[in-house]
C-alpha cells in the first residue's frame, strides 16, 4: 500500500483539507482524513484527479509552431498536416508519439483517446501487421507512463462521393469491411474504440458498420467543425451530419462528437437526447479558426462536456478546461457558466469517461491517478480554492502519479528526464528522416 498525504485533493463538492489517499495495485484503496500513518508522498498542493486527453491526434504535434506563417484556414492547414502524415515511418511515428506522450504526462494527463488514422504505409500499402502503426502508439503512451486508448478511424473517402486524394491514402482501408477486419485484428489486451472520421470520411451506407463495430466501445467523430462540412453534408444527403448519424445509428451515450462546433438547435437536442459527449478542444479550435460551439446549449441540453487537445498546439490540460469556460464568455458576455468543479469534471471525469478509462476521480476502485498542482506559483498565489483551476497552467503540476507509481516532478519525468529535447530531436527526424 502506498500512502499519499494531501494538504488539500478535490473530493466530491469541492475541496477536502488534510486527506489520506492510499492505492494498492494501482489502485486508490482508500480516502480518509489524515491520520498518523507514515505517508510515502507527502503532497502539500492541490490534489485532483489525473487529467484525460478526450481527443489527440498525437502526430500532429510535429506541427506545432510552424503553421503560423501565411495565414490561410483550417484547410490549408490541413495540407501542411499531410505533408508530414506522408513522411512519417513506424520509427519516426513511435519516437514523435513517444516525445508527445512524455510531454502530456508532465502536464499531468494520464489517459489519451487516440483518434488514430494513419493506419498504412505511403500509397496505402498496409505493413505486415496492418496495425502496425496503431500498435507502436499504444506502446509509445505505455513507454511514457499513459494509457492509451486506441480510437481505430475510418476513413474512406476523400468527400462525399470521391475517392481518397493522393494525400490520404494512407489513411484507407479499401472499405468499410475491410477497415473492420482490420480493427477485429486487434489485440484484446489493449484499449480500443471505434471513430468515424467524418461524415465526408465516411459514406453514408458504411456509418453503421461502423456504428456496429463500436460494440459498447466509445465511438467518436469530428462533427460540424467546419460549415464547410454541413454544407457538403446537406447537399449530398438533405440532412445535417447530426441528422445523418442519428439516421444511421451513430448516436448514443458511448458516442463523443468532437468539436461539435456549428450545429442547429435540432443537433444539440439529438445530440443531448442520446446522451452523447462533446469533446471540445478549445486550443485547437482557436488556432484552426473553427468557430466557437455552443457550450451553455448543449449542456443545457444535456450532452456531457469533455475535453481534448487535438493537434497539441499546446499541451496543457489547464488551459483546455479554462478555454472552455473563456468561448463561452466571449459568445454569450457572461462570466461562470461553467463553474470551477463542472470544469474539472470535464477534464477529468468526462473526459477518462468519454475513452472507456476508469480513471478521472478520487474514489475508492478508481485508478490511482493523482496530480497535484502549485497553489503558491507566480501564476496562482492567492488563488481561492478551486478557483485556482482559473489561474493554474501545466507549469504549475508539481507531481504526477498514474496507477499510484509518481512519473513527473516539476515538469520533469522521473524516467526520461526533460521532454523538450526528446521532443526536438523526434520532431526533427519525424520531418527529416
Ligand atoms: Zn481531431
Amino acid at each position: 500500500v502506498t500512502l499519499f498525504r494531501c494538504a488539500a485533493a478535490a473530493l466530491d463538492g469541492g475541496i477536502a483539507f488534510d486527506v489520506d489517499i492510499e492505492s494498492a495495485d494501482g489502485v486508490i484503496v482508500g480516502v480518509r482524513p489524515a491520520g498518523d500513518g507514515v505517508p510515502d508522498e507527502v503532497f502539500t498542493g492541490v490534489v485532483v484527479p489525473g487529467f484525460a486527453d478526450a481527443h489527440s491526434h498525437v502526430f500532429h504535434r510535429g506541427l506545432r509552431g510552424r503553421s503560423h506563417a501565411g495565414g490561410g484556414s483550417f484547410w490549408t492547414w490541413r495540407e501542411t498536416m499531410y505533408q508530414l502524415a506522408g513522411r512519417l515511418t513506424p520509427d519516426t511515428l513511435r519516437e514523435l508519439a513517444f516525445a508527445a506522450y512524455v510531454e502530456m504526462v508532465c502536464a499531468g494527463v494520464t489517459a489519451v483517446g487516440e483518434f488514430h488514422y494513419l493506419h498504412h504505409a505511403p500509397g496505402g500499402v498496409p505493413y505486415d501487421d496492418p496495425n502496425e502503426l496503431g500498435l507502436a502508439v499504444v506502446q509509445a503512451g505505455a513507454d511514457a507512463g499513459l494509457v492509451v486508448t486506441l480510437l481505430d478511424v475510418a476513413y474512406l473517402a476523400g468527400g462525399f462521393g470521391q475517392p481518397l486524394a493522393e494525400a490520404q491514402l494512407r489513411f484507407g482501408d479499401g472499405d468499410v469491411h475491410a477497415w473492420a477486419e482490420r480493427v477485429e485484428a486487434l489485440p484484446a489486451d489493449i484499449r480500443t474504440g471505434v471513430a468515424i472520421h467524418s461524415v465526408r470520411a465516411v459514406p453514408p451506407e458504411a456509418l453503421p458498420v461502423v456504428a456496429r463495430a463500436a460494440a459498447g466501445r466509445p465511438l467518436h467523430v469530428h462533427l460540424s467543425e467546419q460549415p464547410a462540412e454541413n454544407e457538403a453534408c446537406l447537399a449530398a444527403t438533405g440532412l445535417t451530419p447530426t441528422a445523418l448519424l442519428h439516421s444511421a445509428g451513430a448516436l448514443g451515450p458511448t458516442t463523443s462528437a468532437v468539436h461539435a462546433t456549428h450545429l442547429t438547435d435540432d443537433d444539440v437536442r439529438r445530440l443531448g437526447a442520446a446522451g452523447a459527449t462533446a469533446v471540445i478542444c478549445p486550443t485547437t479550435e482557436a488556432d484552426l479558426a473553427d468557430g466557437l460551439p455552443r457550450i451553455g446549449d448543449l449542456a443545457g441540453a444535456g450532452v456531457v462536456l469533455a475535453l481534448g487537445g487535438d493537434q497539441h498546439v499546446i499541451t496543457d490540460p489547464l488551459a483546455q478546461l479554462r478555454g472552455l469556460e473563456y468561448g463561452e464568455r466571449l459568445a454569450t458576455g457572461r462570466r461562470g457558466s461553467l463553474p470551477p468543479l463542472d470544469l474539472l469534471a470535464a477534464a477529468t471525469r468526462n473526459s477518462h469517461d468519454a475513452i472507456g478509462s476508469p480513471a478521472g476521480s478520487l474514489w475508492i476502485g478508481a485508478p490511482a491517478d493523482l496530480v497535484e498542482l502549485d497553489p503558491a506559483s507566480a501564476r496562482t498565489a492567492g488563488s481561492l480554492g478551486l478557483q485556482l483551476l482559473l489561474s493554474a497552467s501545466a507549469a504549475d503540476v508539481r507531481t504526477v502519479v498514474t496507477a499510484g507509481v509518481v512519473q513527473a516532478r516539476g515538469g520533469v519525468h522521473v524516467r526520461w528526464g526533460d521532454p523538450g529535447p526528446i521532443l526536438a530531436r523526434a520532431v526533427e527526424r519525424a520531418w527529416t528522416a
